[in-house]
């Protein structure tokens, strides 16, 4: 294949970043697999190759010649340059076909597992495609006039793209991030500024409780302390739902948004939100600060949830560890079903919120600690602690081999694996299954609807 042809290509599936891949259809180069951009799996598009390697290249699409039947017209204005959601342009029926692809792919590549048919459930779609995330993190700038604006950064650059209605939050974050706007215009207060590091104001973190229309805002600010809090409570409290205002100072010149602390400035430092399973009477209600992780999906965190709570068959008699356990949203959503629940997350201020949240919901049979999973389990084993159930929930770079190690000798009954990115829940459990485990189940569930994420959840046992 040589670069500047010209070549048509039925496109079949998308990579990481949700572009296009398809082979050329006819020609000396039948076959030869192109990475496309904006197109989608089913379309037949003419292409021009602009860099050709050996065994695949990239192509800029010329002309879509015949559209695929899952392409929709995307619902945001800035989906391309904003690149937050890649799969915007895709029906809803085959994301979540790609996003089950994507699972049994790297289960069956990654993980070197011969069954995966005989595993791979259904993906359980999400009740809301657009508006379902709780959390929401506005960069704030200058825009071209000098006057502030709220938004995204355009894919992979610094450069903020002004939009206050991201379609994946709440439609009320648009009225509080104008009032916020507003509030720094009549007061004069300074966008932070990245190249020279002055500015006061850097991001707007917006939360809600689904379950409770809980609004929190923190302001996440170059300095100490904002001027004119008084307006800026009079512009915000009055809001529906607004329960507290607090400001996060975050000095350092570094990408990373939130530091561990939060100053209230109104209200409350936290919202209430509640996770509910019917089927096994459970309802905890968890106080969430704003730096704590929280899932952003409230409907399909029920659903992951009660489907671990399927999983685990618990009686009531069992010991449970709940690693990577956050604030102990998943330790206590079980603790009801279970005889104890042994959480383990590395934030020392998400345990202090699972130990309130305990608390909060009378819950007594948990135990929290703070620390590394693969240090503090191997410690905890070698005391002599057992369970019958462990639950992993680890974050995208999945477990570490001591953990599993550890897990490996300590033989639960069985081991459920929340995973938020099924190439490295593929490579942990091709490490676990060199070790005596079988992969029994492993059912994607769409948190992150119009975006490539995946959560896929696993379960395994010890082979017979
Ligand atoms: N199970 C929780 C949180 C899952 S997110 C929930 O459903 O809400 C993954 C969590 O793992 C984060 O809270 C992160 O702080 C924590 N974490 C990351 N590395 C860790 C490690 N090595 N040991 C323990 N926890 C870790």
């Amino acid at each position: 294949m040589n670069k500047n042809t010209e070549v048509n290509i039925a496109i079949t599936d998308i990579g990481e970043d949700g572009v296009g891949i398809g082979k050329v259809t006819e020609g000396p180069d039948q076959g030869y697999t192109l990475f496309i951009k904006d197109t989608v799996p089913g379309d037949d598009v003419r292409a021009l190759v602009v860099k050709a390697k050996k065994h695949y290249g990239f192509g800029r699409m010329l002309e879509i010649r015949k559209p695929s039947e899952s392409r929709v017209q995307a619902p945001c204005p800035i989906s391309r340059p904003c690149g937050g959601c890649q799969l915007q342009q895709i029906s809803y029926d085959m994301q979540l076909k790609l996003k089950e692809q994507k699972v049994r792919n790297d289960l069956e590549r990654i993980g070197g597992i011969a069954h995966v048919d005989g595993v791979m459930l259904p993906a359980v779609g999400s009740t809301q495609q657009f508006r379902y995330r709780n959390k929401a993190q506005y960069p704030i700038r200058a825009g071209k006039d000098g006057e502030p604006i709220a938004g995204f950064y355009a894919g992979r650059t610094h450069s903020v793209i002004p939009c206050t209605d991201c379609l994946l939050g709440p439609e009320e974050y648009a009225d509080i991030l104008e009032r916020i706007l507003r509030w720094m215009r009549d007061n004069h207060v300074a966008p932070y500024d990245e190249n020279s590091g002055n500015g006061l104001l850097r991001h707007v973190l917006i939360r809600k409780g689904f379950a409770t229309d809980e609004i929190m805002v923190c302001l996440i600010i170059n300095g100490r302390k904002i001027p004119a809090a008084q307006d800026l409570v009079e512009k915000l409290s009055s809001i529906s739902g607004m329960v507290g205002i607090t400001v996060s100072s975050n000095t350092d010149r570094t990408n990373v948004i939130m530091t561990n602390s939060a100053e209230v400035v109104w209200g409350r430092g936290t919202i209430t939100d509640i996770l509910r399973s019917e089927k096994y009477g459970v309802e905890v209600a968890y106080h969430i600060s704003p730096q704590s992780f929280y899932q952003v999906n409230h409907d399909q965190t029920e659903k992951i949830y009660e489907k671990v709570l399927d999983l685990a068959g618990l009686h009531g008699t069992e010991t449970v560890m709940d690693l990577y356990c956050g604030i102990g949203t998943i330790s206590l959503f079980l603790a009801g079903n279970a005889a104890k629940v042994i959480g383990v997350e590395i934030v020392s201020q998400a345990i202090e919120d699972a130990k309130a949240n305990a608390i909060y919901n009378q819950i007594k049979n948990v135990e929290f600690y703070v620390g590394k999973a693969e240090e503090v389990v191997p410690v905890l084993y070698g005391q002599g602690a057992h369970a019958d159930v462990v639950v992993v929930d680890p974050p995208r770079k999945g477990c570490d081999e001591k953990l599993l190690d550890t897990i490996i000798h300590m033989r639960p009954k069985k081991l459920i694996y929340v995973s938020c990115d099924p190439a490295t829940l593929a490579r942990d459990i091709k490490i676990l299954a060199e070790h005596g485990c079988r992969l029994i189940s492993a059912q994607p569930f769409d948190q992150f609807a119009q975006t490539i994420h995946v959560e896929t959840v696993c379960l395994l046992t010890r082979k017979a």
